[in-house]
C-alpha cells in the first residue's frame, strides 16, 4: 500500500500519458476523457501551445514570491480584469483558497460599513471548498460532519430562490453578501434561473451587500461565455476561479468590482505561491488558446449537441429524470443512485463522474471535437441504458 492518506475512493486505474481528449494506461487501454480532471485540463492533455510556454518558462523562472513584482501575474490581471469587467486580482493555488479570500474580503468589507457580525448568505447543495471556512459555507452535510465546530457567520437559503433572500434583507441586518455559485457543480449542475441572478443583483445593490460568484467549476468559457454570471448581463463584486484556469497547473483566483475593490491593504491577506509565474503564465495561456481558438462558441455548441444526443438517445427510457447543464457543463439526472456507472464507464473506456448521488456528471475538455462528443453521446446512452436495465 502506498503511504498516501486516505481521503479518496480511488478507481483501480493510473494514466501514464494523455493527447487531448484521451487517457491512457500503463496495458496501453485508451479513456475518452469527459471529465477534464474535474473541469480542470480545459486544453485537453499535452496541448502543444501550453506545453511549450510552460516548458519555456519552466526554464525561465518559476517562483519569486509576491515580496516582487511578478509580470506574468499583472499580465494575468490585467487580462482577467479585461474579460470580467472587474477591477482587481488576488492570485492563489485552489478554488478554497479563492473562495477563503472572497469571505474574508466580504467580512473585511462588513466591519469597515460597521457591522461587527458580519454574515453571508449561501446556499443549500452548495460547494465551496475543503477548508474550515469553505466547508461551513458549503450546503453538504457530508464535506461538515466531524468537523464540528463550524465557521458561523453562514445564513443558508434554497437555491435560486428569490423570495428566501428577500425575507432575509428584510429581517436580518448583519448580512454583507451573498456567494453562490451560478451553476451549482458538485451539488448536481443545478442552473440558477437569470431572472434570479438579476433580481439578486438588485438586491445586493439595494442592501449594499457583496454580490459574490463562486465560478471555481462553471467559469473559463466552459459555458459558451467567459463567466457564466455573464448570461445574465450583471457584473459581481466579488467572483472566484480556479479549476480550469490553468490548465492543470494549479492556480486561483479572487476578482474584486467596484464596492469590494480596495478592501485589502498590504498585510490584510497572502499566499507564498500564489500569483507565481508559472502559473500565471498556464493562466495566460489557456485564455489565449480559448480565445483565438474560438472554443467558447465550440463548448456552447457542442454541448447543445451532446445534450441533443442525449435526450434522443435515451427517449423513453424508464428512470431517467433529466439531461440539463449549458454549454460543457452537462448533467443527467437519473431516479436512482447510479455511482456504478463510473465504474462500468471506466470498464467501457468512457471517464465520466456522478455526483449527488444521481447525476452523470459531463465536464469534457473545450477542445472536445465534435466526433468525439458524439463517441460520449453514444457510449453513455449505451451505458445508461444497460445500468437501467439491471
Ligand atoms: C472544486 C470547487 C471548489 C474547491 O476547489 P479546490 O481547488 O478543490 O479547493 C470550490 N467551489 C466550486 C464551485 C468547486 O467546484
Amino acid at each position: 500500500m502506498p503511504h498516501l492518506m486516505n481521503t479518496y475512493g480511488r478507481l483501480p486505474v493510473a494514466f501514464t500519458h494523455g493527447q487531448g481528449c484521451r487517457l491512457f494506461d500503463a496495458q496501453g487501454k485508451s479513456y475518452l476523457d469527459a471529465l477534464a480532471g474535474i473541469a480542470v485540463n480545459t486544453l485537453g492533455h499535452n496541448h502543444p501551445r501550453l506545453v511549450k510556454a510552460l516548458s519555456g518558462q519552466v526554464g525561465r523562472l518559476m517562483h519569486v514570491s509576491n515580496l516582487y513584482r511578478i509580470s506574468e501575474a499583472e499580465a494575468a490581471s490585467d487580462r482577467l480584469a479585461a474579460l470580467s469587467g472587474m477591477d482587481e486580482v488576488f492570485f492563489c493555488n485552489s478554488g478554497c483558497e479563492a473562495n477563503e479570500a472572497a469571505i474574508k474580503l466580504a467580512r473585511m468589507y462588513g466591519h469597515q460599513q460597521g457591522v461587527e457580525q458580519p454574515a453571508i448568505v449561501v446556499m443549500e447543495q452548495a460547494f465551496h471548498g475543503r477548508t474550515l471556512a469553505t466547508l461551513s459555507a458549503t450546503g453538504n452535510r457530508k464535506v461538515q460532519a466531524g468537523f464540528e465546530p463550524l465557521v458561523t457567520g453562514f445564513v443558508r437559503v434554497p437555491f435560486d430562490d428569490i423570495g428566501a433572500i428577500e425575507q432575509l434583507a428584510a429581517r436580518n441586518p448583519n448580512i454583507v453578501a451573498v456567494l453562490f455559485e451560478p451553476i451549482q457543480g458538485e451539488g448536481g449542475i443545478n442552473l440558477a434561473h437569470r431572472e434570479f441572478t438579476r433580481s439578486l443583483r438588485t438586491i445586493c445593490d439595494q442592501k449594499h451587500w457583496l454580490f459574490m460568484v463562486d465560478e471555481v467549476q462553471c467559469g473559463i468559457g466552459r459555458t459558451g461565455a467567459w463567466f457564466a454570471h455573464q448570461h445574465a448581463g450583471i457584473v459581481p463584486d466579488v467572483m472566484t476561479l480556479a479549476k480550469g484556469l490553468g490548465s492543470g497547473v494549479p492556480v486561483g483566483a479572487c476578482l474584486a468590482a467596484g464596492r469590494a475593490a480596495g478592501v485589502f491593504k498590504p498585510g490584510n491577506h497572502g499566499s507564498t505561491f500564489g500569483g507565481n509565474p508559472l502559473a500565471c503564465v498556464a493562466a495566460l495561456t489557456t485564455l489565449d488558446v480559448i480565445e483565438t481558438d474560438g472554443l467558447m462558441a465550440h463548448a456552447a455548441k457542442l454541448g447543445e449537441a451532446i445534450r441533443g444526443g442525449l435526450r434522443s438517445g435515451l427517449a423513453g427510457v424508464g428512470g431517467l429524470v433529466e439531461v440539463r447543464g449549458d454549454g460543457l457543463m452537462i448533467g443527467v439526472e437519473l431516479d436512482r443512485p447510479c455511482g456504478d456507472l463510473v465504474k462500468r464507464g471506466l470498464l467501457a473506456g468512457l471517464l465520466i463522474n456522478v455526483t449527488a448521488d444521481k447525476v452523470v456528471r459531463l465536464l469534457p475538455p473545450l477542445v472536445m471535437s465534435d466526433a468525439e462528443g458524439a463517441e460520449l453521446v453514444a457510449a453513455l446512452v449505451a451505458l445508461i441504458k444497460e445500468f437501467l436495465a439491471d
